[in-house]
């Protein structure tokens, strides 16, 4: 849910109507109770209730999360309340202790030429229409300070649009002081085995197609990767690529990254041992030491050794929270992880437009580093709106070649991811997103294994 209010938050303003609209059909389509305090529906809050606390003790973990977390609860709040009637807005107001009275109509009526002249932008007939409440002057500085509300007797008029950014402004600072208290309270709730795994997997979870049933498995050649990675991957990916092409060798976080997506757009076993052999011997490994010091983990990456398990490829949430590059390394999220100005160098070489490149940059700033990808994709693939929330580089591929060969080869692959990720989106609530993340969990602790065997820089 927090996902399409930030998706809708950045794709559009956000007290305009269609915003609104949209939000609401999103909201629908997931099945987010987001009316249950009208429909007077308990269990739906309950459910609401427990979800967002959980969520709490997942985002406050690091102040990127906390910021991130803040002002999705913010602009889901803003909605939901102005989509109450006025007398469930009263009960809201009270309920949460902010006495703000609305005013009555025989009150608006006498002051209404006040109204008018000291609140911008309200014509007679808005201030009418509006409702008016009496609100503290300490909990509406921000207004008054700006000389937007008329002032009386200690109290400020302030119209029901602005009374949305008092209530957020102090829910802001609440849930701020909560998530704070609650990141100093984690380290004994992290002691508690039941729930550690799920609290450091939640945050950046992925519960979409893992991309580990290739059914594209040997249907492309190693001679096409060079003319895909240019039209056809995310920017991590091709970053990758490039590095590994001009330095014939990548440090193993890169190779994990690249190798596991590589896998998921179709390289065999075979495959991937003749392109990581054929590279690295062009640098300073000899085949000799390939065969001994790389060529067990990518067999191991393949399910072929140790434990056997069949690796799935890292989604874009596992790549932008975890395992930061450091110097000499290519892995991570160019979105993410690169400086602004290295990213724009390498955005204005790969021919984008400097006002794509701009957009991009702006939702970089935003931390909204997926949508600059998503925007990166729009931008190399003349597209307007690319139609789906992207969440994994390989999912980038797939909806890449889609349009590349006007939906034809990949349609299978698709019609099954399309379906995961709406499983993805449908807010099956809490038990579908404990699922995914417990198996996460084990893919992950796995996984720590087969790093083991990537020490070999
Ligand atoms: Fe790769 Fe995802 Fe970052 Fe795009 S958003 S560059 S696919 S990690």
């Amino acid at each position: 849910v927090l996902k399409v209010v930030e998706n809708l938050g950045v794709s559009y303003v956000r007290s305009n109507e269609s915003y609104k609209t949209k939000l609401g059909a999103e909201l629908r389509k997931l099945k987010f109770p987001y009316k249950a305090l009208a429909e007077d529906d308990y269990e739906a809050r309950r459910k609401d209730h427990i979800s967002h606390f959980i969520l709490r003790l997942a985002y406050c973990q690091s102040e990127d999360l906390r910021r991130w977390f803040l002002q999705q609860e913010m602009d889901l709040l803003r909605y939901r309340f102005n989509e109450l009637t006025d007398s469930l807005r009263q009960k809201f107001l009270e309920h949460v202790n902010l006495s703000f009275e609305a005013i009555s109509e025989d009150l608006k009526n006498e002051l209404a030429n006040e109204l008018y002249m000291s609140t911008p932008g309200l014509s007679m007939t808005k201030v009418k229409e509006q409702m008016f409440y009496k609100v503290g002057l300490a909990d509406a500085v921000d207004l008054f300070r700006a000389r937007r509300v008329f002032i009386k007797d200690g109290f400020a008029y302030v119209p029901l649009k602005e009374i949305d950014a008092i209530v957020t402004n102090n829910y802001r600072a609440k849930l701020s002081k909560a998530l704070a208290l609650t990141a100093r309270s984690l380290p004994s709730i992290q002691s508690d085995e039941r729930l550690q795994p799920l609290l450091n997997h939640l945050s950046h979870s992925y519960i979409g197609p893992d991309y580990s049933v290739q059914k594209n498995t040997g249907k492309i050649s190693l001679e096409q990767i060079d003319a895909f990675s240019m039209k056809s991957f995310p920017l991590c990916m091709r970053q990758l690529h490039k590095a590994l092409r001009d330095n014939h060798h990548l440090r193993h976080g890169g190779r994990m990254q690249y190798g596991l997506f590589l896998k998921g757009i179709g390289l065999t076993l075979e495959q991937a041992l003749e392109f990581w052999k054929k590279e690295f011997i062009r640098g300073k490994v000899d085949a000799d030491k390939f065969d001994k010091g790389y060529a067990y983990s990518i067999r191991h990456s393949y399910g072929k050794e140790g434990r056997r398990t069949d690796y799935t490829p890292y989604s874009c949430m596992k790549i932008i929270m975890s395992n930061p590059p450091s110097q000499g390394d290519y892995h991570g999220c160019p979105f993410r992880h690169s400086d602004p100005e290295l990213l724009k160098q390498k955005l204005q070489s790969y021919k984008i437009p400097p006002s794509g490149i701009t957009q991009i940059l702006e939702l970089v700033k935003g931390m909204h580093y997926q949508l600059a990808c998503q925007k990166y994709f729009e931008l190399t693939h003349d597209v307007d709106d690319i139609g789906f929330s992207l969440n994994h580089p390989n999912q980038y591929f797939v909806e890449s070649q889609r349009l590349l060969s006007g939906g034809r080869e990949l349609k299978k692959e698709l019609s099954s991811s399309g379906n995961s990720q709406q499983k993805c989106n449908s807010q099956e609530s809490m038990n579908s997103n404990s699922t995914p993340t417990s198996s996460n969990t084990t893919a992950d602790a796995e996984l720590e294994g087969l790093e083991a065997y990537f020490t070999e820089d």
